[in-house]
């Protein structure tokens, strides 16, 4: 049917892109006005130890009033590229470490923070500003930045990671292997863990490669006197074999989805008696 249509073929593509775009730009003047509208909320991922629960990630939600839920890798770039992130994280980080509050006071809060915000000034002030506000001690909050954040090295990120640091916050290298890996990153920076990609946790089971270097980046970080978290752990195969070979932390579906926040109240419950039970 296309092959007839000949002109129409080339028109119908232009519409097709125009669509598209309309659409991107409508998402974007939408997103300027979500954060006003309270369109954004929050939902939090378990992360395991050795059996039981020392936390949540936090992850960022959109929900559209016409589109429905809009996923983080759509509307996180376009925010970083307006110059939103800043604003969203600080929110992010706020409804965080309140949420957190309400946990067990063993249980860190790992929130995500862009290049963007990384890089703004007074990054450090406002996030301990936040946690005196809240009344969250610093050593629950853990930081997860991406590698991208750290490709211009300049004194400025190495000062704030040193900051962050000395303020007793915990900061983890997420989605390694799958950006501009260095290892010098891990040289210079005072990492607390590195979160390995679900790229390499994926095909755990079947690919050698993947065996191998999950082995090596777990050796490298204990090496490194770093924890390391698994992500995207979805199999009980992958997990016993994470086990096998020492990954401190595994997060992923297997343990469970990311959860809204009404229901985490009845994670933690179910959690510890799990525990309790597994301890009797
Ligand atoms: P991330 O920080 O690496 O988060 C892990 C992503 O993997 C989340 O996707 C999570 O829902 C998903 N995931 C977890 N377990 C599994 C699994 O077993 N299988 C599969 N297939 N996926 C799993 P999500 O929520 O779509 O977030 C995508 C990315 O968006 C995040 O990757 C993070 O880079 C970014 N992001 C999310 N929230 C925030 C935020 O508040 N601030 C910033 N700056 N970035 C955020
Ligand atoms: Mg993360
Ligand atoms: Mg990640
Ligand atoms: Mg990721």
């Amino acid at each position: 049917a296309a092959k007839k249509e000949g002109r129409g073929r080339a028109s119908a593509f232009d519409a097709s892109m125009l669509e598209l775009l309309e659409q991107r730009e409508l998402l974007r003047r939408s997103l300027r006005m979500a954060l006003v509208q309270q369109e954004f909320f929050v939902e939090y991922q378990p992360i395991a130890e050795g059996g039981s629960i020392v936390g949540f990630e936090a992850l960022l939600r959109w929900h559209h009033p016409l589109l429905g839920n809009i996923p983080p890798v759509t509307f996180i770039p376009m925010a970083e590229a307006d110059g939103m992130m800043p604003d969203i994280g600080a929110w992010v980080l706020e409804q965080a470490c309140r949420e957190a509050m309400k946990w067990p006071e063993n249980y860190i809060v790992a929130v995500n923070v862009s290049a963007a915000e990384f890089l703004t000034s007074g990054l450090t002030d406002r996030i301990s500003q936040t946690l005196d506000l809240v009344g969250l001690p610093p050593d629950r909050l853990e930081l997860e930045i991406t590698e991208s954040v750290l490709l211009e090295r300049t004194v400025n990120n190495i000062d704030t990671l040193n900051t962050l640091n000395v303020l007793g916050i915990r900061i983890s290298l997420d989605d390694f292997g799958t950006e501009y890996s260095s290892l010098s990153y891990l040289k210079t920076f005072p990492f607390d863990t590195i979160k390995i990609d679900k790229y390499f946790i994926t095909d755990l089971e079947t690919d050698p490669k993947s065996q191998t270097i999950v082995r090596c980046v777990v050796d490298l970080a204990h090496g490194l006197d770093m924890q390391v978290t698994a992500e995207g752990v979805e199999t009980p195969a992958q997990a016993e074999w994470l086990r096998h070979v020492g990954c401190d932390r595994l997060q992923g579906y297997l343990v469970s989805r990311p959860l809204p926040v009404e229901a985490i109240g009845e994670f933690i419950s179910r959690a510890e008696t799990s525990v309790r039970h597994a301890l009797s």
